[in-house]
């Protein structure tokens, strides 16, 4: 594998701290052992996140290329276009964000809060759209960049999660190689790690760093998009892709990709009961907070699984914590009554 002739600009704070969750494990009877790698916390950029890594490997195109303006999408309350906005703010580059209608919920400050409220304030040209949810390239998106391109700028397109740049996958193979020393460190190997998925990328960096050393199905994708057909079809071919241009070795083929699709629902950005219950449960047994969107679903979908004993007694098992805690004040109705 050749990760190293890629240009990475730094933005995170370095490796990403990994704890072991001890009172998460023991309330869940004490026969796997769960961690957690903090990507919540990776940074200083406006709290960081997964799109924080990704955009290491796509901003040096950014900056060789003369590009003047960030050009990202996503949902209103999305993590992505706030670590964009931080990143701008930083190189000092302009924003233009737009904002979709992806979620089925309206609180009366959705759309002020949270997320959108720091990219307003890190200056971030917001501009909301009533599009629905979809993963795919939108022409909003290509109408923004005309946009710049008409004002005089040069538009740096960067796809909803990074994924479909086709260096998006990177950032989350550069995580397993450093899953890998801080393993040798704690000298302890995780045996599954719990991630959650949307559009893809993050997964699929994954599935190609850990099949490096035989372990991609080992990575247990966690749908939080509720169309899951869709999610699985894009990390396959994200991961296909990276793995052919990080020289893998090998070619990432469906067995390789593993997705549970029983924690997605009701919608995206929706939480069900189960969410909800994770949620508190993790912030109270931890005080390690997670929302209703992404992580919420995720950490249900693992302590779903440790309840269930699908991982063997003595297993260790690492989350993956890929931020999205801003999101929660949008949330506030939710968690009226705590
Ligand atoms: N977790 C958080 C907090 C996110 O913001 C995202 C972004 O979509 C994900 C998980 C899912 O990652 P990906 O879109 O790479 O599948």
């Amino acid at each position: 594998m050749n990760l190293q002739k890629f240009p990475r600009y730094p933005l995170t704070f370095g490796p990403s701290p990994i704890q072991p969750l001890k009172r998460l494990s023991a309330h869940l009877g004490g026969k796997v052992d769960l961690y957690a790698k903090r990507e919540d916390c990776n940074s200083g950029l406006a709290f960081g996140g997964n799109k924080t890594r990704k955009l290491e490997y796509l901003i040096p195109e950014a900056l060789e290329g003369g590009y003047d303006t960030l050009v990202s999408i996503g949902g209103i309350q999305s993590n992505q276009t706030r670590q964009v906005a931080a990143v701008a703010a930083h190189l000092g580059l302009k924003c233009v964000l737009v904002q979709e209608n992806w979620v089925n919920y309206s609180d009366a400050v959705y759309d002020r809060v949270g997320n959108i409220e720091m990219s307003r304030i890190m200056g971030a040209d917001v501009r909301l759209d009533a599009a629905g949810f979809d993963i795919g390239i939108r022409k909003s998106w290509e109408d923004a960049m005309e946009s710049v391109r008409q004002a005089g700028g040069k538009p740096f397109p960067i796809p909803a999660g990074c994924s479909e740049h086709p260096r998006g996958g990177l950032g989350f193979v550069a995580f397993a190689e450093e899953v890998r020393q801080q393993e040798a460190e704690m000298d302890i190997q995780f045996d599954y790690v719990v991630v959650c998925a949307v559009t893809g990328s993050t997964q699929a960096g994954m599935v190609v760093g850990f099949a490096a050393d035989g372990r991609a199905d080992r990575v247990i994708g966690i749908d939080a998009s509720a169309k899951p057909g869709k999610t699985f079809d894009q990390v396959l071919r994200i991961a296909k892709n990276t793995a052919e241009l990080v020289e893998l070795g090998r070619d990432i083929t469906e067995k390789d990709v593993v997705l549970d699709t029983r924690f997605g629902g009701p919608e995206y950005g929706l939480p069900n009961d189960g969410t909800l219950e994770a949620i508190r449960l993790c912030a109270r047994l931890e005080g390690m907070l997670t929302d209703p969107v992404y992580e919420g679903k995720s950490m249900h979908g693992m302590i779903e699984k440790v309840r269930l004993g699908e991982f063997p007694a003595g297993s260790k098992v690492l989350y993956a914590h890929l931020g999205g805690v801003p999101a929660l004040s949008a949330y506030s109705f939710l968690f009226r009554n705590g």
